[in-house]
């Protein structure tokens, strides 16, 4: 189910209303990098806030850390990332332009069938025997094969697909590029000195697995979860903040027995839906994945895509995988120290398993905007308007005096204004143009209501409340205004 909003609609408004901006933008921008402006880190910071709520503090089961962006190379020595975290690169020899191979791929998937017929006539036979498993509807498993072929690649390219740059068919070789940005710890820079921006917050969570063991002994099955900024060097970032460079992920590595890895499964594949449910996502927008074996991350017994129908078509929204004992194997064996977890009704210590729910901030944002952007018609106009949930919403209440050249009604308002401000914190003065502007500028930021302070606020101490959805006005009590809020919160 798609949904009638452009990239550029969602864009334009984050720009507008002080979402969203280009990164350094001053200076000509960034490319994948952005920030947020006074709207949109509310925003950014109420999704944050929901899924600790949800996923580490109302459970008695999940812990969470905080560990450091900058971590010993070791650890990205051990986890692979340094030998395998890497993406094809390919580059357009007439005019440089450099693309993902696999982008390019699934920008032309209808070009890759054609070459397939063409010229691999039984290529498609020998491929549905070789991944028995593939989704051929799905893009990806057309192209997975060209992508880990070196040779077959630019001839693919150079027969169908033209540089979408300068329309040449003149392609080099399909090259491996690491993600993963280098740094150097110290003065000096040299073999021990290398560092890397963190690609994933997952390994500073599997680091510090002992860590919480020995300072509180969990039962298994539990889990930790940590939030925080992740670096990747994207080859073509594109698509608004869906492909940055540097983004934000919150990640659970959920620690189990290797018996046990599909209950615990099947309970995160449910935990997922109820993320997406809060985020006010419809479940017809959201779609399960199940990664094909050839697809998958080398480590992973079972991955999960959760997809969501953004602007830019169907793309990940977040993913679950079973990681097996993989990481935690990986840094005893490096480390030289015990990873193995000791049951405590006694039985054999063992190395735990992972179920490893990994949420991308910036494509929630980017989810939750999408599903929220609606238009509708008021008094013969156009209007635009966030639905954004209440527990999401940047402002919670706007607060107005009808007429701002009113002394009286001034001060009346900002007296309803502090009382409010006290309560929900997120509450915005507003008394700026009239109030049919005003309404406009709150619903294209999703505020869910709208108080106006008017000549009978004097006479008899009510209030209007216009509700965003119905544009209906009630009016109330000032008495009452804090419990009606409080309730619809
Ligand atoms: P993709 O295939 O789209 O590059 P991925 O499979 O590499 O994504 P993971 O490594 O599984 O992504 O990362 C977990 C989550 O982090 C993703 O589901 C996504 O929400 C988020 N994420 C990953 N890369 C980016 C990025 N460059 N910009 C924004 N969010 C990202």
């Amino acid at each position: 189910m798609s949904k009638n909003v452009s990239l550029e609609d969602i864009v334009s408004l984050a720009k507008r209303r002080g979402f969203v901006y280009q990164g350094s933008e001053v200076y000509g921008g960034l490319s994948g990098t952005w920030d947020y402006g006074p709207l949109g880190v509310v925003l950014k910071r109420n999704i944050m806030n929901l899924w600790w709520k949800m996923f580490v503090e109302s459970r008695d089961d999940m812990y969470g850390v905080d560990a450091a962006i900058l971590m010993n190379q070791k650890v990205w020595q051990a986890s692979g990332h340094v030998d395998t975290f890497s993406d094809p690169l390919i580059d357009c020899r007439a005019c440089n332009s450099r693309y993902r191979a696999d982008h390019l791929l699934k920008d032309n998937v209808a070009k890759v069938w054609d070459f397939i017929e063409d010229t691999r006539k039984d290529y498609l036979e020998a491929s549905k025997v070789y991944m028995p498993d593939a989704h051929w509807e799905d893009p990806d498993s057309v192209i997975s094969p060209f992508i880990s072929d070196a040779t077959e690649l630019p001839e693919l390219l150079n027969a169908k697909i033209s540089c979408p740059n300068c329309g040449k068919k003149d392609w080099g070789e399909l090259r491996q590029f690491n993600m993963m940005f280098k740094t150097s710890i110290g003065p000096v820079a040299d073999e021990n000195s290398i560092s890397y921006l963190r690609p994933e917050t997952a390994q500073g969570i599997f680091t510090n697995f002992k860590n919480v063991v020995d300072s509180f002994y969990p039962d298994l099955p539990f889990g930790i979860g940590q939030q925080g900024k992740a670096f990747r060097n994207e080859i073509s970032p594109r698509d608004f903040v869906f492909r940055s460079r540097e983004f934000e992920q919150m990640e659970i590595e959920y620690f189990v027995h290797p018996d046990q890895w599909e209950k615990s499964f099947e309970m995160w594949r449910k935990l997922v839906w109820d993320w997406c449910e809060a985020l006010g996502l419809p479940k017809g927008m959201v779609h399960e994945l199940e990664v094909p074996e050839n697809d998958r991350a080398h480590y992973s017994k079972r991955t999960i895509d959760f997809e969501f129908d953004f602007p830019i078509g169907k793309e990940e929204l977040l993913g679950l995988a079973y990681r097996t004992d993989f990481d935690l194997s990986n840094i005893q064996r490096v480390s030289g120290k015990s990873m193995e977890y000791r049951p405590k009704g006694g039985g054999e210590a063992f190395v735990p398993h992972v179920i490893e729910p990994s949420f991308g901030l910036e494509r929630a944002i980017m989810a939750v905007l999408t599903a929220a952007y609606t238009e509708d018609e008021v008094n013969d106009e156009k209007r635009v308007y966030l639905k954004l949930p209440v527990h999401l919403a940047p402002v919670k209440v706007a607060v107005s005096p009808l007429l701002k050249n009113k002394p009286e009604l001034v001060e009346k308002a900002r007296g309803v204004y502090s009382i409010l401000k006290k309560e929900f914190g997120s509450v915005m003065w507003d008394d700026n143009g009239n109030i049919g502007k005003r309404y406009r500028r709150q619903d294209e930021i999703g505020t869910p209501y709208c108080v106006v302070i008017d000549f009978d606020t004097l006479e008899n101490d009510t209030v209007t409340v216009r509700d965003r959805d119905t544009t209906e006005q009630t009016r109330v009590a000032i008495s009452q205004l804090q419990a009606i809020l409080q309730k619809e919160r």
